[in-house]
């Protein structure tokens, strides 16, 4: 069965994350997702692109947590962990988040991608000096020799869902050809 029947079936064709049942797609969940489906939730456009782009967020589209982040799916667990951190300031997030119990497992994952760490001070920032979060769509710059790998990873090429790699600001990880690879960020330019 292939990984989307198998989140249809999951999900009941909804939004695991809202509810909503059209424009649905499978994202997996940064940063290691394979595309196994115990790694991957099946969204809907909306709540992807609030995902990926921290900036458009919609704090009231997200009240949908409310119910959803009840589910028994850890890869939905830790999404709404995830979108509940990032927008704690608003005060009814933090509720949930107070009532929300991860097991340790589910919790590491969810902390894997730096949302919510206190520690600003390291931060990764493209080469025009716009900031990085996991997550983002960045291209290259430039053609990169991808040692050990043996192929070269061509300047255009976008990665998606990159991840911050926490304690060098100088480096993200992203995947290329199916490869996770480390690039420094200032080969890199963030997508809009
Ligand atoms: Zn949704």
């Amino acid at each position: 069965m292939s990984i989307e029947k198998a989140l249809v079936t999951r999900s009941h064709s909804k939004c695991e994350l809202c509810g909503a049942t059209e424009n649905l797609g499978v994202y997996g969940v940064p940063p290691d997702s394979e595309g196994e489906i115990d790694k991957s939730v099946f969204i809907c456009e909306v709540c992807c692109e609030q995902i990926e782009q921290p900036e458009k967020v919609d704090a009231n589209h997200w009240r949908c947590l409310n119910d959803r982040m009840w589910s028994q799916v850890p890869a939905v667990q830790v999404m709404a962990w995830r979108m509940l951190t990032r927008l704690s300031a608003e005060g009814w997030p933090q509720e949930l988040l107070d009532m929300l119990y991860l097991d340790d497992e589910t919790l590491a994952w969810a902390e894997a991608t730096g949302e919510g760490s206190s520690d600003s001070s390291v931060k990764h920032v493209d080469s025009n000096g716009a900031l990085l979060g996991a997550g983002d769509t960045v291209t290259l710059i430039k053609d990169l020799n991808v040692k050990g790998a043996n192929f070269i990873a061509k300047r255009g090429t976008a990665l998606r869902g990159i991840s911050l790699v926490a304690d060098n600001p100088e480096h993200i990880e992203g995947r290329v050809e199916g490869q996770r690879i480390v690039i420094l960020t200032k080969f890199v330019k963030k997508s809009n």
